[in-house]
Formats: structure tokens, C-alpha cells, sequence
């Protein structure tokens, strides 16, 4: 069985419920998560892990019991008994505009280096990929980044396939320059670069998508998916470059996890042996389909059909 995992943080979010300013609906969310439930439900036959630490609240516990009805693997979903989940709320103003508010400066996933331990590396090490963004290292405290690059070296060391998504998110850093500069380590060390080309145009001072595949290139990734909205998907996979034409959506609703959506259905697609024109097709129907409807994580099986309808 093929095995994945994720490192990254999952939130709990409230999003107020349509027509109403005083109920709100909760669910939980979070980039490499919404990636994991993405690709766990659209490839069952792969073992998908989620490497994170909940805290010791109600949320958390749901929020672990929510991994489990996602059919992720758990084992590495530390706790810490000081700590609490993240929270985040979506507010849409009259105009349709939605703005995000932020509890995530304590948050329990903050802590996972201090339980990133050998033993955890030597099971992980068995992994055949494993996948964390700009906003997994953005949340490690900046004094902790160094072992959490050592944690990847030596995963990369054991054969395991380091994919990385820079997901810039500036409120997350403590200066543009220090993302730009763990974002340019983890290039480095990555096999697999996901890169969404608004993410990244103003921290490297670059104009198109293949100024962003170009600075991929500079760091030796082997594979390179630039993902640019609705206008296309450039890929180079050792050294053979292909530029992907994007249907676009006429009915977007919520563009809300279209990348991580991209993200989970590239990697389980590319794990199964396919071919990486016919991965980035699947990926795209996955994100086309999810920026239809409302949230991260949209109902169970509206992806899994249109995948099923595209193969
Ligand atoms: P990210 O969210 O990582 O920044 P993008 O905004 O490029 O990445 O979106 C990810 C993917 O979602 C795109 O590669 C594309 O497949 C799909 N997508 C985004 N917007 C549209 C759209 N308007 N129509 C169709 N597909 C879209």
C-alpha cells in the first residue's frame, strides 16, 4: 500500500450560515488537510496521514474524531494537554466579499516540533511521499525552523519524496524576507514543487507562471506543477516541460481550497502511476468541482463522481 502523509495544521472554522448574523456553521479546514480528505476520498487504496497536534478542548477531540470519519491515519496526531485547536471565521459582507479573523497564535499545532521525535522520524521514514506547505513552517516557531529542516533532510535521506506548496500567507511571517528564505530551503530540499502562482508573485518579485517555474528550476525540483488559476498549469517533470490547458468554471462559488483540492488529486493520481498530463486532468476536475460549492471541504462525493465520470 502506498503511503503519504501530511504536516500541517487543521482548523476549526465557522462561517456564518446563509441569511442569518447570529448562527454560524462549524467545520474543520486547513491547507495540507484539505489536501489529505481530498485525496483519501478519491483514492481509498492509499494510506493518508495527518501529522499535526490538537489541544486538549472539545474542538480538538471532534476534531480528531473527524480524521478518523476522513479515513486518515492518526497515528502521528500528537496532543498537548496546554494548548487548544485554531479557529478561524469567515465574514461576508452584503457585496459577497469575505473577509478571515484569525485564533491561531496559541494554537496546539504550533507545538509539533517538540514531538517530532526519532522514533516519529523512523516510521514516517517508510512513507513514500510526505507533503507540508508555506503555512506548516510559517506556524513552527522561527528558532525551531532549523530542526524541522533537519526532520526533512533526513526523511529525504531514507528515499521518502518531499513535496512542497509555498501557500504564502504574509500575516503567518515574521518579515517577507524570512519566508522567502525558508521557502527557498524548502525548494531545495523538495522532489515535488505545488505552486500556486499568486502565491508567490510578490514575495520573489516575479510577473508570470513561467518566471515561477524558472525559479523552481534554479532549485533543482524534479517535478513542477505551477498552477495559475482558471488560465493553465505548467508542469516539468525531469527536465520535460508541458503547459496544460484549465477549462474554466463558469458558476465559481467558493475558490476556498481549490489549490489544496489540486494538491491532494496530483499526489494520489502521480502515486498511483499516472501519467502526469492525465494527473494535472484529474486535479483540475477536482478543483473545478470544489470551487462550485461552498467551503474547504465540500459534501462527501461530489468530487469522488466527477473524478469517476472523468476516468
Ligand atoms: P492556488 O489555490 O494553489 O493558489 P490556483 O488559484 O491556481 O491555485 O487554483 C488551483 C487550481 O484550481 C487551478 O490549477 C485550476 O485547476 C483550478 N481553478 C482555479 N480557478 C478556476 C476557474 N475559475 N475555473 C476552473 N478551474 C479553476
Amino acid at each position: 500500500m502506498k503511503k503519504l502523509s501530511f504536516m500541517g495544521e487543521c482548523m476549526v472554522e465557522l462561517r456564518s450560515n446563509e441569511g442569518s448574523d447570529t448562527s454560524l456553521h462549524q467545520s474543520f479546514a486547513g491547507d495540507v488537510y484539505n489536501s489529505a480528505v481530498y485525496l483519501k476520498r478519491c483514492f481509498s487504496d492509499i494510506q493518508v496521514g495527518f501529522v499535526t497536534v490538537v489541544g486538549n478542548d472539545t474542538f480538538s477531540s471532534r476534531m480528531k474524531d473527524n480524521f478518523e470519519v476522513e479515513g486518515l491515519d492518526t497515528s502521528f496526531v500528537f496532543s498537548n494537554e496546554n494548548r487548544s485547536a485554531g479557529l478561524y471565521l469567515i465574514d461576508t459582507d452584503a457585496s459577497g466579499e469575505r473577509s478571515f479573523t484569525y485564533w491561531r497564535s496559541q494554537s496546539a499545532a504550533k507545538t509539533i516540533m517538540s514531538f517530532l521525535k526519532p522514533e516519529a522520524l523512523s516510521t514516517l521514514s517508510e512513507n513514500d511521499m510526505f507533503m507540508f506547505s508555506g503555512i506548516s513552517i510559517a506556524i513552527i516557531p522561527r528558532d525551531e525552523r532549523p530542526s524541522f529542516f533537519r526532520f526533512i533532510e533526513a526523511l529525504k535521506e531514507s528515499g521518502v519524496k518531499i513535496v512542497f506548496d509555498p501557500n504564502y500567507r504574509a500575516r503567518l511571517w515574521e518579515t517577507p524576507d524570512e519566508a522567502s528564505k525558508n521557502f527557498k530551503q524548502a525548494l531545495s530540499l523538495c522532489d515535488v514543487a505545488l505552486v500556486g502562482v499568486e502565491d508567490i508573485i510578490e514575495l520573489f518579485d516575479i510577473e508570470s507562471a513561467n518566471d515561477a517555474l524558472a525559479l523552481c528550476e534554479s532549485f533543482g525540483v524534479s517535478e513542477i506543477v505551477i498552477k495559475n488559476g482558471p488560465l493553465s498549469v505548467l508542469t516539468v517533470l525531469d527536465g520535460e516541460r508541458l503547459e496544460h490547458a484549465i477549462v474554466p468554471v463558469a458558476n465559481v462559488v467558493d475558490t476556498t481550497s481549490a489549490g489544496d483540492a489540486f494538491n491532494g488529486v496530483y499526489l494520489g493520481s502521480r502515486l498511483n502511476d499516472v501519467p502526469i498530463s492525465r494527473s494535472v486532468e484529474f486535479a483540475a476536475k477536482a478543483a473545478g468541482t470544489v470551487i462550485q460549492h461552498r467551503g474547504a471541504i465540500i459534501p462527501r462525493g461530489i468530487v469522488e463522481t466527477a473524478l469517476a465520470e472523468q476516468r
